[in-house]
């Protein structure tokens, strides 16, 4: 009892402190919160906060809501707009442009094949049989993070930790110097790591795979929190946009979970709320097994829900699955900020929570409402331009790719038959603009040159990076989305619906307050730096958040 009175009085007069010093006198260098918690939620849409606000606990969403900071207008200020450069963005204060990371897969032109954008061939899978999932690192990612800098800032006695069920929102938020970066395995139902980071699984990861806790969220059906009825935010349970699980004839609830995986096959936990609630195990885990925020210097974990992207993909923002698994998500929260308070003190911790990118509603759905939406198909568009280049250029092997809405060249071929780049490029983009659902298209000297000027453009020149984007990049029209499938959605484009997301503060100096003024996604890591007397990463172009920094 007396221990506890002593640290709690500890933490009462540190935060005393800096209060005190923060309203009267510039911050003092040596007064930092002990622990900066960055949480992402993969796919989030700003809407979902007020669309299901009144379902949400008094500890998670409505606490950050209420007695936090919310940037109500913060936008991607790039393109494409894909989970991988959405992480890489928040943490490194950058774009595309500069931190390299231009999609979750690109095309490489050194060795004609595309890439996976965490894939690294030089390490090893730690902590399962898996050879491939955990060969993987941020070798590919240019620009350092806020941790980054937090590690070299303190000698590398700060810890940077991050979890996540994707590979690469565990590691480009960890950044090159994580302490550890924790991803699942699909195969195990564990996490794992690679060798990139060390040899050996940590005690603490190694005891938290041994609960099996993945066999206990998948042995029971996935049914509603509250009762269906009760879902009048989203449509109606059996609908003909949402796509189907498993063994399913309808997207209904019950999903009949324990049908779905096997000791080998655990990734329809991916697909399920759990998957979010096993991440805020683990992160409570984390805090425990790496005693983080109990040194002299702040440490930083790096969470990253991605559940909400499974679903969202699956069934679209209008579904009741999506709906119940932001509510799930919402008592998970309230657990993580319930520990944070309990075991640091309100004052000591600086939280936020934003989104790797927003996503469309599902196209079919607005063209059966009859609005401009569609779906592009790269097949007939590919097959029509091969025939177009071999009229006009006597060759149809003069597109190496077609990914990520870029056309990749074959740029060896057109050298070697003397082919002028520039009006190549030009030649594709006539063409391109011939098709129904292209709204615009760019070559990649447009994309390197002068600033663009109109807001899709300009968005589009922040995600290009030369020397990994490709020759001509297109922009369908809004809600027009790649063929792939005419249930569920996705994500990508520079419009609203994709770059809108949440950015929520929470703990450390923060008042709460909100601000509808325009925030960048890169503003994220300079206005961490700020609260933390460090530098910003070192291709950072935000600036920090005045109405919160002051
Ligand atoms: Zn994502």
């Amino acid at each position: 009892m007396k221990l506890i009175t002593i640290i709690f009085c500890g933490i009462f007069s540190f935060s005393l402190n800096a209060q005190t010093n923060v309203k009267q006198v510039p911050q003092k260098e040596n007064i930092k919160p002990r622990l900066v918690v960055g949480i992402v939620v993969d796919q989030m849409r700003y809407d979902y906060l007020a669309k299901y606000y009144n379902k949400f606990s008094q500890n998670g969403f409505k606490k950050l809501l209420t007695q936090g900071f919310n940037c109500k207008n913060t936008n991607y200020n790039y393109a494409p707009t894909y989970t991988g450069p959405g992480h890489a963005s928040i943490y490194t204060g950058s774009t595309p442009s500069f931190h390299g990371i231009i999609g979750n897969n690109w095309f490489a032109r050194d060795s004609g094949k595309v890439i996976y954008v965490t894939d690294d061939p030089t390490v090893q899978t730690v902590g399962s049989e898996s050879a491939k999932a955990g060969k993987m690192s941020p070798h590919n990612m240019l620009a350092s993070t806020i941790g980054d800098e937090l590690r070299l800032y303190s000698n590398m006695k700060s810890k940077v930790i991050s979890v996540s069920l994707k590979d690469r929102a565990a590691i480009l938020p960890g950044g090159h110097l994580s302490n550890g970066s924790y991803w699942f395995d699909s195969g195990s139902g564990n996490f794992i790591t690679s060798s990139y980071y060390t040899n050996k699984l940590p005690q603490w990861v190694t005891d938290f795979n041994a609960q099996h806790l993945s066999d206990k969220y998948l042995s029971q059906p996935w049914n509603t929190l509250f009762p269906i009825e009760q879902y009048t935010e989203s449509a109606e349970d059996d609908n003909p946009y949402e796509g189907l699980y498993q063994g399913e004839s309808k997207p209904v609830f019950p999903h009949n979970l324990p049908a779905m995986f096997s000791k080998t096959d655990y990734e329809v936990l991916l697909s399920t709320p759990f998957g979010n609630t096993i991440i805020k195990d683990i992160a409570l885990a984390a805090f425990k097994g790496e005693n983080l925020g109990k040194s002299d210097y702040t440490d930083f974990l790096a969470i990253s829900f991605s559940s909400t992207d499974y679903i969202g993909h699956k069934m679209g923002p209008q579904s009741i699955e999506v709906e119940d698994t932001y509510l799930r998500l919402d008592r998970d929260l309230a657990e993580i900020i319930t520990y944070l308070e309990k075991n640091y003190g309100k004052d000591n911790f600086l939280l936020f929570l934003t989104a790797d990118h927003a996503v469309a509603y599902v196209p079919e759905e607005l063209m059966d409402l009859k609005m401009n939406a569609g779906y592009f198909s790269y097949k007939i568009f590919s097959d029509s331009l091969n025939g177009y280049l071999s009229k006009m250029y006597n060759d149809s092997n003069l597109v190496s790719c077609i990914i990520n809405d870029q056309i990749y060249l074959n740029r060896s071929l057109i050298k070697q038959k003397d082919i002028n780049l520039k009006s190549l490029q030009d030649d594709i983009v006539s063409f391109a603009l011939t098709f129904k659902g292209v709204a615009n298209a760019y070559t990649s000297y447009e994309l390197n040159g002068e600033s663009l000027n109109n807001r899709s453009a300009e968005l589009m020149q922040h995600g290009f990076y030369i020397k990994r984007s490709g020759d001509i990049a297109l922009l369908l029209e809004p809600q027009w989305l790649d063929d792939y499938s005419h249930t569920g959605t996705s994500h990508g484009t520079t419009y609203s619906y994709d770059t809108h997301v949440p950015l929520l503060w929470y703990g450390w100096d923060i008042k709460p307050g909100y601000t509808s003024e325009p925030v960048d996604i890169t503003d994220i890591a300079p206005t961490i730096a700020s609260f933390l007397n460090i530098m910003s990463p070192n291709t950072s172009i935000g600036k920090p958040i005045l109405s919160i920094t002051k």
